[in-house]
């Protein structure tokens, strides 16, 4: 029988070269489970877009709702998390009346087309009445008290809330008192709801945030005053007698969930080492800000599709030359830009078209945080906005568009997280004054450099720092000692510092071209007819394997065959053992 030999070797070679490459399919995985900002243990209903039909707007629904759109990767949802959450649980008692609901577009982005708007954190507050179609809602202000603007949201809805006038009799066990806008007191209705019906009145007299309480007899006399304070725990004490049995199991006191955001995470307490963009993050940025971002703002609004086409037209000019891969998802795709703003379905067919995947991958390298919100997407456009002024100072300017004034437009104009993208418009209000109008290759390499390390300092110690890697003036005495503030020829150091983490000759490009200080080795691919060598590699072995079998198969069915094959495998039989 013939031997197996020239069969194993090739396929041995060919389950250890996809063995090899095993690490990088794992990067392409989805985001692991629990990727969410939010539990439902937090008091909120966490949706798929899919849900949001049946469970805010099923038939016969009385509650209305308050959805929260955000974006895992935005750096102010992830700082506004904690006070939502604790906002959640001040309010879960309200279930009976409204609920509470979040929405990440990071997976979701359809959410941000449905209802027409393009930033983040957006908090909708959907009437019970309104329907699918309608797409009725009332925006509430992540900046100011959100209990009040529920309140008065809800207000036109809950007769109880209403402030009773002059003359009018409280048909209700208890009346309010308290100045107006009745904080406490409305608060404290619909705490008591349903069980206990409560009715409140304005009293200028009342300071300091009082309430007064008063029992109203059934004959409707004149009211018993129970108590005063401005204490809502005092409060719901003074109407614990009027409350039915049943219903006066008291309100557990809710954790504080500030407390526990502050306290580091223990499975990330160790610091990790900060790395130069790869290949795969710088990747995964681009998909996320065309396929999610660009496609979630209205590309005709004024300025919107010129920012965007000009981001993709600075991509492609930077960097196709330099990537084999990226070149192939922006060529296709800066050759059909068309001059007038496209339809938002003809905007994803192109992408689509040009090799984009519809669900931006959420697989990150240099990017990734200790928690799965944290870092990734915002963490890749600063790399890859660094990663292009870099290239275009690389090539001493003689060719390529200035970055920072594209990049500038493109976050203003669709960066999901609109409260980042409002601060990045006011810290570079004065950039064209700064730098000019056309900046020149090595000026906007320090400009953004600066100003990025002047958004570390900001965000220093808030939720949205991983805390396995504080933000932190950049690049680190470790990374770079002749860069430290005040050294001399700091700025110079900074730069060639910053070009050769970001620039043509880092990792992340597979075969630079220009200057040959920066050349290297391609690390994974090569530009043969369009093919990386791995896909050669692997073309190659598949032909040996399919070689082998052919061979296999002559030798054992042809008689030439296999006199030949037992002749040419004799080398490998044993020797008869000597006797
Ligand atoms: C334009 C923009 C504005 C933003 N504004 C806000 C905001 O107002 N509020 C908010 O909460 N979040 C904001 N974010 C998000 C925030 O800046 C971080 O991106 C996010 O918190 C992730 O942080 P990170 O630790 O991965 O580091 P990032 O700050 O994202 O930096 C990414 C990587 O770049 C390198 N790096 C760091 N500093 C520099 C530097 N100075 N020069 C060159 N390379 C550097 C490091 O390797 C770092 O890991 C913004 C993001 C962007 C892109």
């Amino acid at each position: 029988m013939p031997s197996l030999s020239p069969l194993l070797l090739p396929l041995a070679a060919l389950l250890l070269l996809l063995a090899s490459t095993g690490p990088r399919a794992a990067h392409s995985a989805p985001a692991a489970a629990g990727a969410a900002l939010y539990q439902a243990s937090d008091h909120v209903t966490p949706l798929k877009f899919d849900d949001l039909r049946a469970v805010v707007y099923s038939g016969e629904r009385r509650r209305h709702w308050l959805l929260q759109l955000y974006h895992r990767y935005c750096g102010h949802c992830i700082n506004f998390a904690p006070t939502f959450k604790q906002f959640a649980s001040d309010v879960k008692g309200w279930s009976h009346t409204v609920g509470l609901a979040v929405i990440d577009s990071a997976d979701f982005a359809q959410v941000m087309t449905h209802y027409g708007l393009n930033g983040v954190p957006s908090l909708l507050f959907i009437p019970s009445n309104t329907s699918w179609e309608q797409k009725y809602f009332s925006l509430l202000n992540s900046e100011a008290n959100l209990m009040e603007q529920l309140l008065n949201q809800l207000q036109p809805f809950v007769p109880q809330l209403v402030p009773l006038q002059s003359g009018e009799a409280a048909n209700s066990p208890a009346l309010l008192e308290e100045a107006s806008p009745g904080r406490l007191s409305r608060r404290l209705i619909l705490d008591s709801l349903p069980s206990l019906s409560l009715r409140w009145r304005p009293n200028a007299g009342l300071s300091g945030g009082a309430v007064r309480v008063s029992r109203v007899p059934a004959a409707g006399g004149g009211a018993a005053a129970l108590g005063e304070s401005a204490s809502i725990d005092e409060l719901r004490r003074l109407l614990t007698p009027l409350r039915p049995p049943s219903a006066v199991a008291p309100p557990a006191a809710a954790p504080s969930v500030m407390a526990k955001v502050a306290q580091p995470s223990d499975s990330s307490s160790s610091h990790g080492e900060l790395r130069p963009p790869t290949l795969d993050d710088l990747r995964s940025g681009i998909i996320r800000a065309l396929v999610s971002d660009a496609a979630a703002v209205s590309l005709d609004k004024p300025g919107v599709w010129p920012a965007v086409r000009d981001f993709v037209r600075l991509l492609n000019s930077h960097l196709s030359a330099r990537s084999l891969e990226l070149g192939r998802l922006l060529r296709p795709l800066a050759a059909w830009l068309p001059e007038e703003p496209p339809s938002h379905d003809r905007w994803l067919r192109a992408l689509a078209d040009a090799g984009f995947p519809t669900r931006p991958p959420d697989a990150w390298v240099s990017c990734r945080g200790s928690k799965p919100f944290l870092r990734g997407y915002p963490c890749s456009l600063w790399q890859l906005f660094h990663t292009l002024t870099a290239v275009r100072f690389a090539t001493a300017g003689a060719s390529g568009p200035p970055v920072m004034p594209v990049m500038r437009r493109f976050i203003i104009a669709c960066f999901s997280c609109r409260y980042c993208a409002e601060n990045f418009d006011k810290g570079t209000a004065g950039m064209e004054a700064e730098i000019g109008a056309q900046p020149a290759p090595g000026v906007e390499l320090l400009y953004l450099w600066r100003k990025h390390n002047t958004v570390n300092k900001r965000l220093s110690g808030e939720s949205s720092d991983d805390p396995a890697y504080p933000k932190a003036r950049f690049p680190s005495a470790a990374l770079c000692s002749e860069c430290a503030e005040g050294a001399a020829s700091a700025d110079a150091n900074a730069a060639a510092f910053l070009l050769r983490w970001y620039g043509p000759g880092a990792g992340w490009a597979s075969h630079p071209e220009g200057d040959s200080d920066f050349a290297k080795p391609a690390i994974s691919t090569v530009d043969i007819m369009g093919f990386s060598r791995l896909d050669l590699v692997i073309v190659a072995l598949c032909f040996a394997c399919v070689l082998s079998v052919l061979l296999a198969v002559w030798c054992r069915l042809s008689r030439s065959g296999r006199r030949l094959c037992r002749r040419g495998l004799s080398p490998f039989r044993r020797s008869p053992s000597p006797v």
